[in-house]
């Protein structure tokens, strides 16, 4: 196949997920032609190890056989039906076990397209349960600052990254936003219990300024991933579930990157937090990455509240639950139970980390911070790590530029980088990678000098 013009077609008909206005069809960007384990191919034929897990969601790697053969299989044999009033046996049993594997008593299954989709569903389900419950005015939703929770209206609605709502409409009225959770900002001084302290009160206080009864839910990260891996202080999240339970207010945990594996778990909310939220959402890693896929788990104890009632959740996809999807979620986990991936996790993970803490020395860097596969490299030209986004916008992708010519993907974000390899990253495959990554940033720091 002819590909000379392919760069041609991308920035003339190609717009992509935020896309930049000012760079509109000048674009130069590297195609990935191929992939296979934990590499991707460009165009040129060189390959590269994938550091952000395609986008956290690469979890068994690229180019597995049998998943293609799974997917295949069903696409042969059902392709597609509507799941509005029928269903499928591969679809019925993803969704078996996924409950299987979700926190307590997170049995229902809601499919979706994706991450965004997946939130939108869980707060739509929240408002609609509000409403059976003869309470329409309880629906507004906490978040938090530098959350990210989709793209969809209301999704992006109750995401808090600062630069990301400059430009669309929110629904404004919908969301609270509480402030940053990184110990990083935390007052000169301050221990880490007080910066606790702080950041439960955030929420109480939020939660009574608004009045308990017009707060539906309160919705998180476990780790805030594109916000820039920020991992809360110990104790944050059991503390919130239980200001949240004083008020009546649900808990959304969106798992959409911590869940299958990324923490060493299939979900990181009990097992690593040791929370049972109402709601776990869910999406890239359910499926690998090889088809788009999204789910919001509902507890019984929610479901329990509308059964039965005279009124239909009319929330759904064409592609909801999606047949080819599902087979790629079956046999995904499959894979990881088979090869013990999140075992594996679980005893890379110190190797990872301590690598990552190592580059911590480079001048550039004012802070590198993580947990389980999940890391960020932050830097700033002045070296203050209080100077957080501030001018240094193409530092992230300088770092990029100099770790690919090395053989290195990263996602660059503004000042940071971030790492998610696909799960089954060996420890010389981790090492291998953080030893490029240190070059691209001592590189980086040579460029910015
Ligand atoms: N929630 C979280 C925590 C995410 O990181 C993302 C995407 O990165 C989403 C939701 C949205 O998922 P999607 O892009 O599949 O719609």
């Amino acid at each position: 196949m002819d590909n000379s013009n392919v760069k041609h077609w991308d920035n003339d008909h190609f717009l992509h997920p935020w896309e930049g206005m000012a760079t509109l069809g000048k674009n130069d960007r590297t195609f990935i032609e191929g992939a296979s384990g934990i590499h991707v191919m460009n165009e040129k034929g060189e390959r590269l190890i994938d550091g952000p897990g395609g986008m956290w969601c690469t979890q068994i790697g690229y180019g597995r056989e049998e998943m293609a053969e799974a997917m295949a299989e069903q696409a042969r044999n059902l392709a597609y039906f509507s799941p509005f009033n029928n269903s499928n046996s591969t679809t019925a049993r993803f969704a078996r076990e996924i409950a299987k594997r979700a926190p307590g008593d997170l049995n229902n299954v809601f499919f979706t397209t994706g991450g965004s989709t997946a939130v939108d569903t869980a707060i739509r389900f929240v408002h609609f349960r509000n409403n059976l419950l003869g309470r329409p005015e309880k629906k507004k939703i906490i978040s938090r600052q530098k959350a990210y929770h989709g793209s969809t209206f209301l999704a992006a609605s109750v995401s808090g990254k600062e630069r990301d709502r400059h430009w669309l409409d929110k629904a404004d009225d919908l969301a609270h936003f509480l402030p940053d959770v990184n110990p990083l900002y935390r007052a000169p001084g301050q221990s880490e219990e007080s910066f606790l302290k702080e950041k439960v009160s955030d929420l109480e206080n939020a939660i009574v300024a608004l009045g308990p009864e017009n707060v539906a839910a309160f919705i998180a990260e476990p780790v805030l991933a594109s916000g820039g891996v920020i991992v809360p202080p110990k104790g944050y999240h059991e503390s919130c579930l239980n200001i949240c339970k004083k008020y009546d207010v649900l808990y959304i945990s969106d798992e959409v990157v911590t869940a299958f594996g990324r923490l060493g778990h299939w979900f990181a909310s009990e097992t690593v937090f040791g929370i049972q939220p109402d709601i776990v959402t869910c999406a890239k890693g359910m499926t690998s990455g090889y088809a788009p896929m999204g789910a919001a788990i509902i507890s019984d104890r929610l479901i329990a509240d509308v059964a039965g009632k005279d009124a239909t959740f009319s929330n759904g996809y064409t592609y909801s639950g999606h047949p080819v999807s599902a087979a790629a979620g079956l046999k995904s986990m499959e894979i990881i139970e088979r090869e013990k991936l999140l075992e594996h996790v679980r005893r890379v993970t110190p190797i990872f980390q301590d690598q990552l803490q190592q580059l911590g020395q480079i001048d550039i860097v004012t802070d590198v911070r993580g947990m389980g596969l999940m890391g960020c490299v932050q830097c700033s030209v002045d070296g203050d790590p209080q100077s957080d986004l501030g001018c240094d916008y193409e530092i992230g992708s300088q770092i990029d530029i100099e770790c690919q010519k090395r053989g290195l993907l990263v996602r660059p974000v503004i000042n940071m980088c971030v790492l998610s390899p696909p799960l089954i990253i060996s420890e010389s495959e981790i090492e291998q990678m953080f030893d490029v990554l240190r070059k691209g940033l001592e590189a980086t720091s040579t460029w910015l000098s």
